[in-house]
């Protein structure tokens, strides 16, 4: 198991938790972009967004409902945030365990990329 976030969601290397269930687990980014944030990750290891199958499809509908609560709870749900999930190499993915970004507490650019 060689997967960083694979290894977060086990526990087996540290990270700064702030939401977990028994499918998903969210983390706040240790390189973050903006005040706010987080990486929220489904358990299972589905390496990107090419990979996932229809039986996923409520597993990302999940986080993206978990990332919206924790954007209330990180105070930044009245003013805006951004959601994005990178896929592949030029779609800017660096671990390939399927994850989410939640980004807020600034003005976010309006490029994106
Ligand atoms: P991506 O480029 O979309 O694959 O995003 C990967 C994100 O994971 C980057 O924003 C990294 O800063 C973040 N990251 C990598 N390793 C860790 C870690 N050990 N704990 C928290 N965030 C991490
Ligand atoms: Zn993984």
């Amino acid at each position: 198991m060689d997967c960083i976030f694979c290894q977060i969601a086990a526990g087996k290397i540290p990270s700064d938790i702030v939401y977990q269930d028994q499918e998903i687990i969210a983390f706040r980014d240790i390189n973050p972009q903006a005040p706010r944030h987080l990486i929220i990750i489904p358990r299972k290891h589905i390496p990107s967004l090419t990979r996932l199958s229809p039986a996923d499809f409520n597993l990302v509908g999940k986080m993206v409902a978990i990332a919206n609560q924790l954007a209330e709870k990180e105070g930044v749900a009245e003013k805006g945030y951004r959601l994005a999930i990178n896929c592949g190499e030029e779609g800017g993915q660096a671990v390939p365990h399927l994850h989410l970004h939640l980004i807020g507490g600034r003005r976010l650019s309006d490029a994106l990329g």
